[in-house]
């Protein structure tokens, strides 16, 4: 039996790439601290993060309803290990929470940063609320995190 080849190599990669037409008008909208899902017209189940197709009617989306700052906490987790925010370079020291998110007026959820680090302290169901940025670029990140209102 051989043992496998193990060869580290370190890679640099930079890129830019289209953000197609729903996420646009998605950082778009946060430049003006505004949130819109992209709704259905049939079933009217609204996608945020938007999509171009409703993944229930298999139909293209082009209608956009607007949604909360705040939702529902519906998962979470706590991350002890650092990571490198692929947007920004700088790396985020544990721990950190990440939740699924789910806006009043969406059906369907957005994974970002919650404030909140202590196990103990978070709860599915929570009712949480978006913390924006002082100064907006128009990404995801404008929205710092989100923080526990109960
Ligand atoms: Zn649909």
């Amino acid at each position: 039996m051989t043992r496998p080849v193990i060869i580290s190599h370190e890679m640099d990669a930079t890129w830019r790439y289209a953000s197609g037409v729903a996420m646009e008008r998605f950082a778009n909208n946060l430049l003006e601290r505004r949130i819109e899902a992209m709704q259905c017209g049939e079933c009217k189940r609204r996608y945020l993060p938007p999509r171009p197709f409703c993944g229930n009617c298999r139909v293209p989306l082009t209608d956009w309803a607007p949604v909360a700052s705040e939702g529902v906490l519906e998962a979470w987790t706590v991350v002890y290990l650092p990571i490198v925010d692929n947007r920004t370079g700088i790396t985020r020291d544990g721990p950190y929470a990440m939740g699924l998110i789910r806006l009043d007026g969406a059906d369907t959820t957005l994974n970002h940063y919650v404030a909140e680090t202590d196990p103990a302290c978070l709860k599915v169901g929570q009712r949480v609320k978006a913390v924006w940025r002082e100064e907006l670029r128009g990404a995801i990140d404008d929205i710092l995190h989100f923080e526990v209102l109960e």
